[in-house]
């Protein structure tokens, strides 16, 4: 069934060549037990590497069953070598971290061996080679001759019409070799052996053909017994191994090899979590910060929500909206987030800060301390001269700068007018604008809200259609003396409405004027009175009664704030809402023509993306390249008893696909607990969508086929013979 007709083999070194075969002319068939005797570099190695495929040969003709082998392709090779050849290496190879048990399944397995015979069939065979003690003992643990034994029983289940065997019972004492040659000879029976060994003796009686070599030349072939019986040979139809049996082999090469698995899920790790930050930080698109000209306090936490009608939420409506995901608060008047609270600092000037409310404020946000916890308390952005536990002073201040209680006189020493409060620091935040948390039940203060007010509404009087005046930032004191429709102005007041309406100080307190409050977002409150009498003050103010007030403090909600963590969250809410209601997130405020930038960003960030997974890839095989490296023997001897290509391409890949499973598994438990309890890294998980993990994965699985694909490129540029021998 193997016939060579004048085969030469050459190794051509660096200036040398060196003929390991010259014309070797012979014949084998099944049933033969054929023993290869000669010295040292004769070339009975080559000679078994050359009929066995694993290496070429240059001159002459190899043919298989009669046909011509010379136009063979590396694939053809390899067909043949798993469904024609068991080979016994000299040198074992067999897989070290692999017990004897999974060495002789992993052959059982890649010829498609009846998966319910399979373990029995592989105790057998341990059992036939005197392995049964060590069946479960690492091989990498074994003597020369034990692991011999299994590189024997390996060759065995692969139950190949031919086995071929290099110096297989060098390394043993002459019972156990004694016990080999028996067993080979018993298997001979219905195949072809091929053996090459030093010592002829122990043969002799088993064998039934010698041949010798001498320098490359087949110096004598003598048959001395005529094979037994000639059966039909019963090659296997080529096998490509099941999904479960390739991942089953990659589990275990991963598990049998825990150091390399460690050291491989390490850079894995590293790996996922640069994937995991790079890519949360590009998921977030909606915190970026400006501020609506519309609103004076353009918190991250604020989005604005009303009803497309203008008319009051129901205390239903309120309850639902309060239960909505990604909502932690609702304030049912909106314009109490107008407030700024002026700090005094130590140095005598004010410093403004925007207000937030305090279940916007995540423990992650705090630097130092912790969130207010009552009224009185307060959490700030770190500044020069504050310390946890100071009680400070802060005004309610209806604009960011607090000026406008200023007295009108230049020439007065800056006076704070406004009401006031003693607030206890108890924690600072990192953030480049002023921001102060304060507790929930602060903007249920009436003086906040009334103070907040003041900041949005305006005050109009007017006379007619043409003539009216408007005023922004007036205090309204409280007499409840006075009559309803009837309000008093102070002097600089009456000096500007003189004017403006061109009545006299006497018309004014008699003309009946409309009076009315504006505001960007309320519903505008309009009302008939009169002025009917001028007070002194050096601030611009109104006097009315509570009746009247009642007009500026709306008592029902018309707008409320929804609290969000942050513009992810109020993206999501949003949209929710959409339908049902208006909303205005402040903080997030697009400027006319931004759209157009963002195009340019996003086609930017298509190409900074595309950098990053290139460098991701060439990173990713530079840092595995070491470890994969570590397993390229076990892939040869693999790729020497039978595993196709696409099975050990397959296993590569599924290998490292485990790796980065592990590896994002545990880099994404380590972010859930850094977003819940560890706060070391941004959370950027909050803006991850099923899609976005979807997509984590997808990427970590393309970036496990094109490492496995590389790497595998690399294992299979040699003949299995050179690849052998170079490891
Ligand atoms: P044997 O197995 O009989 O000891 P080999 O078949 O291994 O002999 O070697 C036959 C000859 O070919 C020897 O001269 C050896 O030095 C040479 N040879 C074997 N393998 C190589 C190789 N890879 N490169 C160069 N020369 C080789
Ligand atoms: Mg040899």
């Amino acid at each position: 069934m193997l016939k060579l007709q004048g085969v030469s083999k050459y190794y051509r070194g660096e200036t040398t060549v060196t003929q390991a075969l010259r014309r070797v002319d012979a014949a084998f068939n099944i049933g033969e037990f054929v023993v290869i005797t000669g010295e040292s570099g004769s070339g009975k190695s080559t000679l078994l590497n050359v009929l066995s495929g694993l290496d070429s040969y240059e001159e002459g003709e190899m043919f298989i069953n009669g046909e011509e082998t010379n136009h063979y392709t590396d694939e053809e090779w390899e067909h043949y070598r798993s469904q024609y050849i068991g080979f016994v290496f000299q040198s074992y190879n067999i897989i070290d971290s692999y017990t004897v048990y999974q060495n002789v399944m992993s052959a059982l397995i890649i010829q498609g061996y009846d998966p319910a015979k399979r373990a029995n069939r592989a105790k057998e065979l341990i059992a036939d080679v005197g392995l049964k003690a060590q069946m479960h003992q690492r091989s990498s643990t074994l003597s020369g001759g034990q692991k011999q034994r299994v590189s024997i029983a390996r060759a065995l289940a692969k139950d190949a019409p031919i086995i071929v065997a290099d110096e297989p019972t060098g390394n043993l004492d002459k019972a156990s070799s004694d016990a080999i040659i028996q067993l080979l000879k018993e298997v001979s029976h219905d195949r072809l052996v091929i053996m090459v060994t030093h010592s002829y003796e122990a043969v002799k009686d088993q064998a039934t053909r010698h041949l010798r070599l001498f320098d490359g030349e087949v110096v004598e072939d003598k048959t001395h017994k005529k094979p037994t019986e000639t059966p039909e040979i019963t090659v296997k139809p080529l096998y490509n191994m099941p999904l479960k049996d390739q991942l089953k082999l990659a589990f275990q090469n991963l598990f049998m090899m825990p150091k390399r698995l460690i050291l491989m899920s390490a850079i894995s790790i590293l790996i996922v979590l640069a994937i995991a930050l790079v890519y949360g930080a590009n998921v977030v698109t909606t915190t970026e910060r400006s501020s609506s000209p519309a609103f004076n306090n353009s918190s991250i936490h604020r989005l604005v929500v009303n009803k497309w009608d203008g008319s009051a939420f129901s205390s239903e409506e309120l309850d639902t909206l309060s239960d909505l995901r990604h909502v932690e608060s609702l304030i049912d008047f909106d314009p109490a987030n107008e407030v700024f609270l002026s700090v005094l600092s130590q140095y005598g000037g004010l410093m403004p800060y925007q207000t937030n409310h305090a279940t916007g404020l995540h423990p992650r946000m705090i630097d130092q301390g912790r969130a207010p916890e009552a009224i009185n308390e307060i959490v700030v952005t770190r500044t020069y001269g504050m310390n946890i536990g100071d009680t400070v002073t802060v005004y309610l201040s209806n604009d960011r700068y607090g000026y406008y209680d200023a007295p009108r006189d230049p020439e007065q020493p800056m006076q704070v007018n406004l009401p006031s409060m003693a607030l206890t620091v108890v924690g600072f935040i990192d953030d480049w604008w002023d921001l102060a948390y304060v507790h929930p039940d602060f903007y249920e203060l009436d003086s906040v809200r009334y103070q907040a007010l003041r900041a949005s509404v305006e005050m109009q009087f007017t006379l007619d259609e043409d003539t009216f005046v408007t005023f922004d930032n007036i205090r309204i004191d409280i007499d409840d003396t006075l009559a309803d429709n009837t309000i008093q102005v102070s002097e600089s007041l009456e000096t500007i409405l003189k004017e403006t309406l061109n009545l006299s100080a006497s018309q004014l307190l008699t003309t009946p004027l409309t009076f009315e409050l504006h505001n960007d977002y309320l519903e505008s409150r309009e009302t008939n009175m009169t002025i009917d009498a001028v007070f002194e003050d050096q601030y611009d103010a109104v006097k009315m009664s509570s009746a009247t007030k009642a007009l500026v403090f709306q008592t029902v909600p018309y707008q409320i704030t929804l609290i969000v963590e942050d513009g992810h969250s109020a993206g999501l809410v949003q949209e929710r809402l959409s339908s049902a209601y208006h909303s205005i997130y402040p903080a997030s405020y697009e400027y006319p023509g931004m759209a157009n930038l963002s195009i340019i960003f996003n086609i930017f960030n298509i190409i900074t993306i595309t950098a990053l997974l290139m460098t991701l890839y060439f990173i990713t095989y530079i840092t595995l390249k070491n470890t994969m490296q570590a397993r390229k023997k076990d892939y040869i001897i693999f790729r020497s008893i039978g595993a196709s290509k696409s099975d050990l391409y397959r296993m590569t890949i599924y290998e490292l696909m485990m790796v980065f499973m592990i590896a994002f598994v545990i880099v994404y438990t380590f972010l859930l607990f850094n977003r819940y309890a560890l706060y070391w890294l941004p959370d950027y998980l909050r803006y991850y969508s099923i899609a976005n993990y979807l997509f984590v994965v997808v990427l970590l699985l393309g970036l496990a086929i094109l490492t496995g694909l590389k790497f595998n490129t690399k294992i299979f540029k040699n003949s299995v013979i050179t690849a052998l021998r170079v490891e």
